[in-house]
């Protein structure tokens, strides 16, 4: 029988191409007058920055506009520095991932001692995320940070919750018009990751599984033509409803094995995490698919893939080779020695591996470290 449970927050999402001149109006709307903006250097480059600092007006606006990719814990401190002298009642993260990953670290950390006794409250410190790529985080209750352990070490902590989610994500297709095609497709492949992996979470529901294979039919057809394109708007707009819709889906349930290999293959080894979604995953759909062939199957159906008599097993398989393909077909790496991690790091990576949330809620279990290191040497 069907039992599931899941937290929302309350969000105002907005999605529309030119949709980033409606900033003002929020701001209004929810009463928000000093802002405090993480972003990154690519967005002052494409004019993305000045382009929203030009619509605000006689607003007062803190910028920290260096964010770098996995959110290195030095940087939240630097931000945060930055946000409590700016008095800010509102923090906003344009840019990827990492930008609204910063936001909601400084927004969490800004609140840290508020009295919330009660997740529906929200943050004392309200975030808006403007995403500029397909990472999906403006929809989730998650962070991620990367600390320095050692000279040597460094491991992504994340945290989930559902206060830390964003009151407002507001999507302009426009904004992601100069994505290059090479982030274009590892953050595609990152949304069409999350759409995967919620659909055979141990933790999904109705809205998750319904969100996550409209999000496939959307990314697997238009993530191809924004990389060949990446002007076309039409495509643009479908890959980053695929990419909302792959947020909505993350939000509510736990991810598996590929997440948790991304993490670590970014906190440990510095790849970058649209590229590690690009090596991954076809991997982790292979090491799942004698534990979750039912879920596996409906992905390839998502994908177009006729049924012809075959058995969820051999669906499941098909799904992996056919997303193997794909990945391929986008050009981007699909092996680790191809990004610069050398083979010596996999004991490592492996014991990471087995500490990482994600890891423990796959579906099938990492039994040891052995397998872990099995598991990474498939896609060295
Ligand atoms: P990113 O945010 O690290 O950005 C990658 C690069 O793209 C940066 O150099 C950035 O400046 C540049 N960039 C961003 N938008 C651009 C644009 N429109 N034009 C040109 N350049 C642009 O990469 P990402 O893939 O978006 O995000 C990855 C990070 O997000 C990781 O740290 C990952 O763990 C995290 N993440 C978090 C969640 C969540 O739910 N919390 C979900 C997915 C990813």
């Amino acid at each position: 029988m069907t039992r599931f449970s899941y937290d929302t927050a309350a969000q105002k999402v907005i999605f529309g191409a030119g949709d980033n001149k409606l900033l003002p109006g929020i701001l209004d709307e929810f009463g928000w007058q000093r802002l405090f903006l993480c972003t990154s250097p690519h967005l002052r480059k494409n004019d993305s920055i000045d382009m929203i600092l030009s619509s605000l007006g006689e607003k007062d606006v803190a910028v920290f506009d260096q964010t770098a990719s996995h959110v290195p814990e030095a940087q939240v401190v630097e931000a945060l520095a930055i946000a409590r002298e700016s008095a800010c009642d509102v923090v906003i993260g344009l840019g990827g991932g990492s930008a609204i990953g910063l936001a909601k670290a400084v927004s969490y950390e800004l609140s840290a001692g508020q009295p919330f006794k009660n997740a529906s409250a929200g943050l004392a410190m309200p975030t808006i995320a403007i995403p500029t790529t397909y990472a999906g985080s403006e929809m989730t209750p998650l962070f991620g940070v990367t600390r320095q352990e050692s000279e040597a070490t460094k491991r992504k902590i994340t945290k989930r919750d559902v206060r830390i989610t964003p009151k407002v994500a507001l999507y302009d297709p426009l904004l992601t018009l100069d994505l290059p095609p090479q982030l274009t497709a590892s953050s595609g492949v990152n949304a069409l990751a999350h759409c995967i992996e919620a659909v055979y979470s141990k933790t999904r529901n109705p809205l998750s599984t319904a969100s996550a294979l409209r999000g496939i039919k959307l990314i697997s057809r238009a993530l191809p033509v924004c990389v060949e394109d990446g002007q076309n708007l039409t495509a643009r707009s479908e890959l980053l409803e695929g990419a909302h819709l792959g947020g909505v889906a993350l939000a509510t349930v736990s991810m598996g094995i590929h997440h948790g290999t991304g993490h670590v293959l970014g906190g440990t080894a510095g790849v970058p995490h649209g590229v590690a979604n690009c090596i991954v995953l076809p991997h982790a759909m292979h090491f799942n698919a004698d534990a979750v062939p039912e879920q596996l199957a409906v992905i390839a159906e998502a994908f177009g893939v006729p049924r012809n008599g075959r058995s969820d097993y051999e669906m499941a398989i098909a799904a992996a080779d056919l997303v193997r393909e794909f990945i391929y077909q986008l050009d981007m790496p699909q092996q680790l020695r191809e990004v610069g991690v050398e083979k010596v790091l996999m004991p490592r990576l492996a014991r990471n591996l087995l500490l990482s949330k994600a890891v423990l809620n796959n579906p099938k279990p990492v039994a040891s470290e052995n397998q872990a290191i099995a598991f990474l040497e498939g896609m060295w």
